[in-house]
């Protein structure tokens, strides 16, 4: 038994190895992506379900590398978090984006709003709004082109501090989205005092409307609690008509997800958003 333990322990510790040395292996090859432009952007339309119209693109990164082939994002933005690269990343990610929302106008494309993930880190240095009004000035781009999506957790990590970004973004003219919504712990009296445009109703919600009633009570709690304080609320992932019909009849203003479309590359995008694809 001895032994065995012996072995075992071993045997943790050269995983834990490996797993740490996966990870600094990682972290250089996206130190170098991020220089050698391997890294990509596709774009998620979000429909109002009021007017059919496409209203906004979330921007979601993509990275192909060459050595660890496709990387999902949640992989590589959690390496850039731990690694120091997510203020590099984050940059990146923001700039690219509106490079494109701004190449889209300038083609005669009625583009609508970029909305652009932000990290926890990027909030918690306390210059994003800063950060935001540069790229805005440097790309020359109109901030109603512009939202930020902030997760629940990162926001209710500093209530104080992400309501003063919050409020510096809305200032500049940019939409703001609290992400993932109902998986962090927010108090009613907190969300209360937070300047936020769009509330995004967690995929884990929509994923079991049709068979968790205690999903749909939330989703319905949470739809008259957003409307309350004069917020919309987006429904993430979904997938099916069913899902799209119980959301449309309990009153919610937007949808995202597969069953309208899944991230698409740029160009792909300009194309179809030029034939005036709507829901
Ligand atoms: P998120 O912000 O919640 O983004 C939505 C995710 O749901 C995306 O995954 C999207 O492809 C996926 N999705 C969309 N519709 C559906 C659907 O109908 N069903 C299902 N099952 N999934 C759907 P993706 O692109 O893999 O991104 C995962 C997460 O990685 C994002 O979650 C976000 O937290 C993070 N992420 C992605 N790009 C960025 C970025 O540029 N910056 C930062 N900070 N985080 C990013
Ligand atoms: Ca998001
Ligand atoms: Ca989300
Ligand atoms: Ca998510």
């Amino acid at each position: 038994a001895l032994a065995d333990e012996a072995g075992g322990v071993a045997f943790a510790r050269a995983e834990a190895h490996a797993h740490a040395l996966r990870e600094m292996q990682m972290a250089s090859a996206l130190r170098h992506a991020l220089e050698r432009q391997e890294l990509r952007l596709v774009y998620q339309p979000q429909v109002s379900l009021s007017s059919g119209a496409i209203v906004g693109l979330e921007a979601l990164a993509r990275w192909h590398s060459p050595q660890w082939g496709e990387v999902p994002p949640t992989e590589f933005i959690g390496v850039a978090e731990r690694s120091g690269l997510i203020g590099a990343l984050g940059q990146w990610v923001l700039d690219t984006a509106c490079r494109q929302w701004v190449t889209w106008r300038a083609a005669g494309l009625q583009a609508p709003r970029v909305a652009v993930n932000v990290s926890p880190h990027q909030l918690r240095r306390g210059d994003l709004a800063l950060a935001v009004q540069r790229v805005l000035l440097d790309t020359g781009m109109d901030p109603r082109g512009l939202g930020i999506e902030l997760t629940e957790s990162a926001v209710m990590d500093d209530p104080a501090r992400a309501g003063q970004a919050l409020s510096e973004l809305r200032a500049l003219g940019v939409e703001v989205a609290l992400d993932d919504f109902g998986t962090g712990y927010s108090s009613l009296a907190c969300l209360r005092s937070l300047p936020i445009d769009v509330v995004k109703l967690d995929r884990s919600f929509v994923s079991d409307l049709d068979s968790a009633p205690e999903s749909m009570a939330l989703t319905r709690a949470i739809l008259t609690m957003a409307h309350g304080l004069g917020m919309q609320v987006l429904a993430e992932g979904v997938e099916n008509e069913e899902q799209l019909n119980l959301l449309r009849s309990k009153g919610c203003d937007l949808i995202q997800g597969y069953w309208f479309s899944p991230p698409v590359a740029a160009e792909a995008l300009a194309e179809r958003l030029a034939t005036g694809w709507r829901l």
